[in-house]
């Protein structure tokens, strides 16, 4: 099911899938781009396929930690988030004030006047990678055993990205393998979870590229950041085309920090040298939708061999 017509504009193909998604139930709109509602079909793929993860991973002996999608303000600020992208993190703001202040908020509500100027910062900031609550959790332990650490983590996160493409959600899901230890560790675990990354997707069926990638730094500094993340080979995605056959999307992506987090909190292994950190995270939204795309709107008539990798 191509919903391309040849020629016709990446954005076109993006909203047409849209549409198509939500016409078919799958997503729900909420009149904001990239914040939807889903479907108990979609859920269902996104569980199933949560559940492969873990029997593609579970056999590593993973710490399983869940969060919720906030973390605390003072860990974000400490993690540089700011430093690179300023242009995704939400902070949750909330009121308050007094009776009067609440009397002056509700009198500009009903007259369509900015009320939000005055929301005042908590100490909660909406979660941008699911890998950010671990590495200071893992710091308050104290220097790493021999074998190192290897945390699970599953959280909604949110990035400030609206966009007409479904792919391009500003709350989704990501699952993470984090990996801190020496660099030999960390590098092998990475390299282990390319491989078994594409095997993976290849056992559904999906036509996957893996490729080298960078994150979308902020500002003039952040393009000199990007070409040397790029120039270091510091980050892979594992790409699959979604709306756009032309612009594959990253589902999964495979990032190797070196010391980056190590030096921010302090992380050490035995012989007291700063350790490296790698994780693996999966785009839950986006592999349901590379599924729909690729297998179709209906689960049902999804072939036969996905079914059985999918629901057994
Ligand atoms: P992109 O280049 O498409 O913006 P990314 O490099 O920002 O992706 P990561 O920061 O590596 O992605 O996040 C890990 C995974 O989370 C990605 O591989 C992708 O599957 C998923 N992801 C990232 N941003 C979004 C988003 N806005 N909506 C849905 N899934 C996302
Ligand atoms: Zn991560
Ligand atoms: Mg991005």
């Amino acid at each position: 099911m191509d919903m391309r017509a040849e020629g016709t504009p990446v954005e076109n193909g993006q909203a047409a899938f849209r549409d198509a998604l939500i016409a078919a139930g799958l997503l729900i709109p909420t009149g904001v781009d990239g914040l939807y509602g889903r479907s108990g079909v979609f859920e269902d793929v996104v569980e199933r396929f949560n559940d492969l993860i873990t029997t593609w991973g579970g056999d590593d002996g993973a710490d399983v930690m869940r969060f919720p999608p906030g973390v605390a303000r003072h860990q974000f600020e400490q993690s540089g988030y700011l430093k690179s992208f300023p242009h995704l993190a939400g902070t949750v703001h909330a009121f308050k004030g007094d009776e009067r202040a609440h009397q002056s908020l509700l009198r500009r509500l009903e007259e369509g006047e900015e009320w939000t100027d005055s929301q005042m910062a908590t100490n909660v900031v909406l979660t941008p990678a699911a890998c950010y609550p671990v590495y200071p959790t893992i710091a308050e332990r104290g220097p790493l055993s021999a074998d190192g650490a290897l945390v699970d983590v599953y959280s909604y996160c949110f990035r400030h990205e609206p966009s007409l493409d479904p792919a391009r959600m500003q709350l989704f899901r990501m699952r993470e393998y984090v990996r801190v230890g020496t660099p030999e560790q960390v590098m092998d675990f990475r390299q282990r979870w390319v491989e078994r990354g594409r095997a993976l997707m290849e056992s559904l069926a999906l036509p996957v590229a893996v490729d080298l990638a960078n994150d979308p730094f902020f500002g003039r500094a952040g393009r000199m950041l990007a070409a040397s993340q790029r120039d270091q080979g510091l980050k892979f995605e594992l790409l699959i085309p979604i709306a756009s056959a032309d612009q594959p999307t990253a589902c999964l992506s495979f990032n190797y920090h070196q010391d980056h987090f190590g030096l921010l909190w302090d992380l050490r292994t035995p012989d007291g040298a700063v350790a490296h950190t790698a994780c693996v995270g999966f785009g839950m939204e986006r592999v349901a939708l590379a599924l729909f795309r690729h297998h179709g709107l209906d689960v049902k008539a999804w072939p036969a061999a996905v079914r059985a990798v999918m629901w057994g």
